[in-house]
């Protein structure tokens, strides 16, 4: 006779809830059920309290719950280690070929692992729950392990290019390879892989195809860079005569299941591709600003925005943008619609926070399971603490107050899939103490092992 799988007693998370569901209900105070991984119901407390009273409670009356927060681009190795040591006033090209090759040719296995888990621990931290590779991952079993280990949820990518001279770089057959192997990579219940190109001009036309091919073929997402400068369009133009999403497009390359990082340089012809094949685009604004990309005049994604095109936010990387907080992207997107329209009445916090939770799950193809506080759902979830002082006194419209007046810094607790990742500001699934010792280490040996320098622009005494 078969055994019965033991029932846990169904746990409730009190506060006010901001479901993102379609009706975007906010429940003042309200409670989410959560049963084994995944959203039970989502309802009034009172009601909640009563028909659960076997149920474990957390949380209070004045605690801010929304769905886990999506960072749709984000690399987890190279950067990490050097974070906030590229300077910002280095040429175009300075610090891909001076700081970013050499250092992840340094890179060990063990080098991805740490650096994996600092930028994921941060991010949990700031309570983003579903982070999507960017496409440089030289070990990826090790970053996969770094995952697992903090209970966070995870697409990963991994080197594909197929222009000579850089580290990881092959023939189409090569790198193709290598995708599908990561494909192949046994990957727990929150981890997954898709297929990865570093894009750009790095890319030859039968790489792209192939690449479209496999992830058409195995189900998954495919990402790339395009045109976070105007340096594309030129190359594309140079080699096909074509801007780089209509030449794309015409190569059929371009669906519903691909993600494109930054599409910031496009023209009317490039959001029409969009528009009409479905394919999806991130936006990292605080990288375009720190490396001086030209999103304040070039700020297609708001046409895009407008146009009704699918839209993820993305942190991206350490030395482009620096801090993983989505709420401090969310609320820098909306700033910039806002300016760059010169209308106050565009894009607000509203619709900054869909971007960073339903609206970017919907732009990755994951808004089944996550992206919003609804029944059925995998319990993602986010707690604000609403004692800090920037959440005094409070807003009667608490979105607003959480994109314009805070950050992550009032993240208190983090749930995965019913899990408990974040407790009281801490991520539960290392040791924290030692990590921060390790990566002291081991950032000093790698910057001696990939030479990269070691510089203040002010004299430090
Ligand atoms: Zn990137």
């Amino acid at each position: 006779m078969p055994v019965p799988e033991p029932v846990h007693p169904p746990l409730i998370i009190r506060g006010a809830v901001i479901t993102m569901d379609p009706n975007r209900r906010i429940i003042d105070n309200g409670a989410v059920v959560v049963q084994g991984t995944v959203i039970a119901a989502v309802e009034d407390w009172e009601h909640a309290r009563v028909s659960h009273p076997t149920a474990e409670i957390r949380g209070g009356r004045h605690d801010l719950v929304l769905p886990g927060y999506i960072n749709g681009h984000q690399h987890l190795t190279g950067d990490r280690l050097i974070q906030s040591s590229i300077p910002d006033d280095l040429s175009p090209g300075d610090s891909i070929f001076n700081w970013a090759i050499p250092v992840h040719s340094a890179h060990r296995p063990a080098d991805d692992e740490l650096s994996a888990t600092l930028t994921l621990a941060e991010s949990l931290s700031n309570g983003i729950t579903s982070t999507f590779e960017a496409g440089t991952v030289a070990h990826p079993t090790r970053v996969v392990a770094a995952a697992e280990k903090l209970g966070v949820r995870l697409t990963i990518g991994t080197w594909g290019w197929d222009t000579k001279g850089g580290p990881f770089a092959g023939n189409v057959e090569e790198v193709i390879d290598r995708q599908r192997q990561l494909l192949d990579t046994p990957t727990g219940p929150l981890t997954s892989a898709w297929v990865s190109l570093v894009g750009h001009d790095l890319m030859s036309d039968d790489l792209v195809i192939a690449a479209a091919d496999l992830a058409r073929s195995r189900g998954v997402g495919l990402t790339f860079h395009m045109s976070p400068t105007a340096g594309d369009v030129d190359s594309y133009l140079e080699r096909t005569g074509r801007r780089p999403l209509v030449h794309l497009g015409a190569l059929g390359v371009l669906a519903r299941n691909v993600a494109i990082a930054h599409g910031v340089h496009v023209d009317d012809s490039e959001l029409d591709v969009l528009e009409e094949t479905g394919a999806s685009v991130i936006s990292c604004p605080w990288a375009y600003l720190r490396l001086g990309q030209g999103i304040s005049r070039e700020f297609r994604h708001l046409d895009l925005w407008r146009r009704g095109g699918r839209l993820a936010l993305g942190c991206d990387a350490e030395n482009a943008g620096d801090m993983v907080d989505g709420i401090r992207t969310a609320a820098l997107f909306a700033g910039l619609a806002k300016d760059v329209s010169m209308d106050p009445t565009c894009l607000g916090a509203h619709d900054a926070l869909e971007l960073l939770t339903i609206g970017g799950a919907q732009a990755l193809g994951v808004s089944q399971h996550v992206g919003s506080i609804e029944v059925g759902k995998q319990a993602d979830l986010v707690i604000h603490d609403r004692s800090r002082l920037e959440w005094v006194p409070p807003s009667p419209d608490p979105v607003l107050q959480l994109v314009w007046g805070s950050d992550g810094r009032s993240v208190r607790d983090v749930y995965v899939a019913g899990r408990r990742v974040v407790h009281d500001g801490a991520v539960t699934g290392i040791d924290l103490v030692d990590l921060k010792r390790q990566a002291t280490l081991t950032a000093a040996a790698l910057r001696d092992r990939s030479g990269v320098p070691s510089v203040s622009r002010w004299q430090i005494h």
